[in-house]
């Protein structure tokens, strides 16, 4: 008898939850305001998630994540521990653009958490990477990003880094050299991820 089950794989899991997202209206306010959904970018079968707070200009114009001055900051700090975008997956709490880059209100956290998570079920990373504290307090609440940037913290079956958000690093020297010293922290808490330590 021949077995005609296939399993999907996390790309084509990926591909569908987006098409759900597409037809399921989430914040609709928002998805009138904005020109197209901005789901996620990188290798589905990736170690390492990066989540961000939400698309900005560039972002809803070019349909991925951190594509503007944020983004090329995060690139280089990528560059800087031996990744690149392409073996990394990058996505946002909220997937579409707020009005005017304003922060994302809870409600609009709360209505995109349930598709974020999925997001991360499928993908099952090794290690969660937070980007500012918008997406820490969705995914790590009450912690504070002053205190606890750079620790790594097991919560609810996963292993989460909160970092600084790139944008709020750019011009603030101090930092931006700290979000670089955690962001270099990485591949020691993936080898020890790795090792089971
Ligand atoms: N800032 C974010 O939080 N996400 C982006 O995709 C771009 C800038």
């Amino acid at each position: 008898m021949n077995d005609t089950t296939q399993v999907k794989t996390k790309q084509q899991l990926l591909d569908e939850l987006k098409v759900r997202i597409e037809a399921a209206n989430v914040t609709p306010e928002l998805k009138a305001q904005a020109t197209q959904l901005v789901f996620g970018d990188g290798d589905a079968e990736t170690d390492v998630v990066f989540i961000g707070e939400a698309p900005g200009k560039h972002e809803d114009e070019q349909g991925k994540p951190f594509v503007g001055a944020a983004g090329k900051f995060l690139n280089e700090m990528l560059e800087m521990v031996g990744l690149t975008r392409g073996e990394v997956y990058i996505t946002n709490i909220v997937k579409y653009r707020p009005p005017n880059n304003r922060d994302p209100e809870s409600a609009e956290k709360e209505a995109w958490l349930p598709y974020l998570q999925e997001q991360l079920d499928i993908i099952q990373p090794k290690l969660i990477v937070t980007l500012g504290r918008h997406s820490m307090d969705v995914l790590l609440p009450g912690l504070k990003i002053s205190q606890v940037h750079g620790q790594p913290k097991r919560y609810k079956d996963h292993v989460y880094l909160p970092l600084f958000h790139p944008a709020a690093a750019l011009y603030n020297s101090g930092m931006r050299q700290t979000l670089i010293d955690d962001f270099a922290l990485i591949p020691t808490i993936l080898k020890k991820i790795n090792d089971n330590i």
